[in-house]
């Protein structure tokens, strides 16, 4: 499976000009809902998630993701695994398990995100499952940005990497590209103009 193909053919893998969350600029940007708006294609992705979990012999009860980003890769890969799907979500910029989600004592959950970056937000989802009782045995992506090791990958963790590195992250592909401060990017050098993702009515 080619990965960045499927988010290529999707429009989900834009080329161009593009500031990020970060406030930094990069020439690419990944807009994962987009690859998941096609119910078939997003279970083709995670069936194919959830075949290298299975590989590894992990033990899931659960999946849960951190909202929005997360919602509905993380509900695929529960239906691809045959478990059940809660997820938390921030209020007032706070990660929080809502709406009567509950996690009993010893219960083996496997955060997912869409795409892991740093992993902010999926170790603050981690957390709430754990106050609860729950343990975390585990982070799962469609794609993982290069910043954390995925299973089956070479490349190494480095400092931005919030996960714990005793727990495994499983991703289909890792996604990297260089990213630049608005002040060193070679594309504003160049006289482009950076834009946001969606700011064109897409
Ligand atoms: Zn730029």
């Amino acid at each position: 499976m080619n990965l960045k193909e499927i988010y290529r053919e999707n429009g989900a893998f834009l080329e161009g000009h593009f500031i990020l969350s970060s406030g930094n600029h990069s020439e690419y940007y990944l807009q994962s809902a987009k690859v998941l708006e096609n119910p078939k294609v997003a279970e083709e992705l995670a069936t194919a998630l959830a075949t290298e979990i299975k590989k590894s012999g992990l033990e899931i009860d659960t999946v849960c993701s951190p909202a929005l980003g997360g919602l509905l890769a993380g509900y695929e890969l529960a239906r691809a695994l045959g478990v059940r799907f809660i997820f938390t979500e921030r209020k007032d910029g706070e990660m929080q398990m809502r709406r009567g989600f509950t996690v009993s004592k010893g219960e083996k959950v496997l955060i997912c995100e869409d795409i892991i970056t740093t992993g902010g937000s999926a170790l603050e989802a981690g957390v709430e499952v754990e106050k609860q009782g729950g343990e975390v045995v585990g982070f799962s992506a469609l794609a993982n940005r290069g910043f954390c090791q995925r299973v089956n990958s070479n490349i190494e963790a480095n400092e931005k990497c919030k996960l714990p590195t005793e727990k495994p992250l499983f991703a289909l592909e890792d996604f990297i590209f260089d990213i630049y401060q608005p002040e060193n990017c070679p594309l504003c050098k160049d006289g482009s103009i950076a834009i946001k993702p969606g700011s064109r009515g897409n």
